[in-house]
């Protein structure tokens, strides 16, 4: 599975309102942003999963009224997204991925459930 190859399906899978993550087939290492080789055991025997979309802050940081968090999710593996309800930000917070249409691109945020 090449880069490009990984790139069109995430868009595919983004548009579904789905966040895809990557999965070695080697170690069973989970992570996000898209490689051809596992970054643990370099195996090259990947496969795209779909999430949940169910998962935790476990980090974030603010600037100009926006909120970038580091959410782990549910599968264990970790991305960046920004928050769009800036209510009760902390680490921990359980959130769950939205899909936001900007600009003819379809991204996942974090919503903060309370
Ligand atoms: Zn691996």
């Amino acid at each position: 599975m090449g880069l490009t190859e990984i790139y069109n399906q995430y868009e595919k899978y983004f548009k579904g309102n789905i966040l895809p993550y990557i999965k070695c087939n080697n170690c069973n290492y989970k992570f996000y942003y898209p490689r051809d080789m596992c970054p643990e055991c370099g195996s090259d025997n990947l496969s795209i999963e779909k999430s949940n979309g169910n998962g935790k802050i476990y980090s974030y940081t603010v600037s100009n009224k926006n909120i970038w968090a580091i959410i782990e999710m549910n599968e264990g593996f970790k991305f960046y997204a920004n928050i769009t309800n800036s209510g009760t930000v902390d680490i921990n917070k359980r959130i769950t991925i939205t899909f936001i249409n900007k600009n003819n691109k379809t991204l996942p945020y974090g919503e903060i459930q309370d």
